[in-house]
């Protein structure tokens, strides 16, 4: 049976598609898209896609802060203007 909500809305959209991914939707959206997921082929693919780019970004995220913890970086950079 379809709520009025899911008639409105056939799908979802790529903010909670990425909330989803994250695992920051609250509770009763959560249900509903894990619902809609079930019987959805194109959202949950763009879950996947979602997730596969979460993860590159994370990856991306972990060689930023690799990079900027280097031992070798000066500690105050030097200044021109004074
Ligand atoms: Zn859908």
């Amino acid at each position: 049976m379809l709520t009025m909500d899911q008639v409105c809305n056939p799908h979802y959209s790529d903010d909670e598609i990425e909330r989803y991914s994250m695992g920051t939707l609250d509770a009763v959206t959560l249900a509903k898209l894990e619902e809609h997921l079930l019987i959805c082929d194109p959202c949950r693919q763009r879950v996947s896609a979602s997730d596969a780019y979460l993860a590159a970004l994370r990856q991306a995220a972990k060689e930023v802060i690799a990079e900027t913890e280097k031992p070798d970086r000066p500690a105050v950079a030097p200044r021109a203007d004074n």
